[in-house]
């Protein structure tokens, strides 16, 4: 990998014509190729500081307001990490402060839910089709009378009733909360009164819980899926954490930092999947155009990335955009991703070594 210079006069119109429209907010140029040998750990330390550098003057965007705990956090807050799958992590801000994992949870259950019954009973729960709607869209495919796919509020729903069936009331977030923490590689907690204020709030989930039932994507008893969904939600987590999670599902699961395989191979391939297409709210289609690399942001200001078979990253900063996204989060990510040449379809993200091992090895026949 290296770094190499992108400027705005590579973006196709359309985008320009987005951006000037403020669909797209504009993200600052990448670097120019500081030297040769851009692999040494000091230049992705100094590529990290070029794109904080660059993210931090970026002020747009609102907190979430729905609950007053997420309106009361450091609006200014910023930080990112990048770890590889080898277990070494870069970082730069605060990249250690905690706060709640919200949406990003879908991605982790999504994965342990396909584990643990395989995909065709997670398939009678929820889809895999973008819905093009906003998260909490009370909305399910009228051709399979699903939810579209588990990154939005209902799919999730379905799928932490689908765990709580599985796992059983009593143990399922603890058992939740133990994956969550293997994959990052430190024991993460639960935020208890954003876990009591989404409970208390929470109707409209209520709302898409019993339309669940009704259609056959959930069990009774309703209160207790939806219990779950709301403390998964609540878990704190820091950007590296979200890094180090990023990193152990590139590693197909394995999480180098402790030796554990905690995720399952399959199941990471599929979440992987879902991510790319449905993970970032109605901006899915735009970042997987732009950044490349598959992720799921949540509205507590944090996105998780994963670059296959090589990184996990992290970023925090509470201030979403119209979507729901983190707004320095997007900009930073642009800038790595073109940086870095992380996008899964960039010429100079190679991917498993495995597989380029056929083509070092094979030479075609005339
Ligand atoms: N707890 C939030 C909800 O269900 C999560 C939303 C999000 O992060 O997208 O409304």
């Amino acid at each position: 990998m290296f770094w190499k210079k992108r400027t705005s006069e590579d973006r196709p119109q359309q985008m320009e014509d987005a951006m000037s429209c403020g669909e797209i907010i504009a993200t600052p140029e990448a670097p120019a190729t500081p030297s040769a040998n851009p692999t040494s750990h000091s230049q992705v330390d100094q590529m990290l500081s070029y794109v904080y550098e660059k993210a931090r003057p970026i002020t747009e965007g609102k907190l979430a307001d729905y609950i007053p705990e997420l309106a009361n956090v450091q609006a200014d807050s910023f930080g990112i990490a990048i770890a590889t799958t080898k277990g070494k992590v870069h970082k730069i801000g605060d990249a250690d402060f905690e706060f709640t994992i919200q949406s990003t949870s879908k991605a982790l259950t999504y994965c342990m839910a396909l584990e643990l019954v395989g995909r065709k009973e997670v398939l009678s729960r929820a889809g895999v089709e973008p819905s093009g709607d906003p998260f909490n869209a009370i909305e399910f495919s009228p051709v399979t009378r699903r939810p579209f796919n588990p990154m939005v509020n209902a799919g999730a729903i379905a799928i932490s009733g689908l765990l709580r069936d599985v796992l059983g009331v009593e143990k399922a977030f603890d058992l939740m909360l133990d994956r969550f923490s293997r994959a990052a590689g430190r024991q993460l907690s639960l935020n208890e009164s954003v876990y009591r204020s989404e409970a208390a709030t929470g109707h409209r989930n209520r709302a898409i819980g019993h339309l669940l039932l009704s259609v056959g994507a959930m069990n009774e008893p309703v209160e207790s899926a939806l219990d779950l969904y709301f403390k998964q939600c609540s878990i704190m987590v820091t950007a590296t954490d979200l890094a180090r999670i990023g990193a152990t599902i590139a590693n197909l699961g394995f999480n180098s930092l402790t030796n554990e395989q905690v995720f399952d191979i399959d199941a990471v391939r599929d979440t992987q999947s879902v991510m790319f297409t449905c993970g970032m709210y109605d901006y899915s289609g735009g970042w997987a155009y732009e950044v490349g690399i598959p992720a799921k942001s949540g509205v507590g200001g944090g996105i998780l990335g994963v670059v296959n078979r090589q990184l996990g990253v992290g970023t925090y900063s509470p201030r979403l955009d119209g979507n729901g996204n983190s707004v320095r989060g997007i900009a930073s990510y642009r800038m790595m991703s073109d940086s870095l040449g992380l996008h899964s379809f960039d010429l100079t993200n190679t991917g498993s070594e495995f597989v380029s091992s056929f083509f070092t090895s094979d030479r075609a026949e005339n």
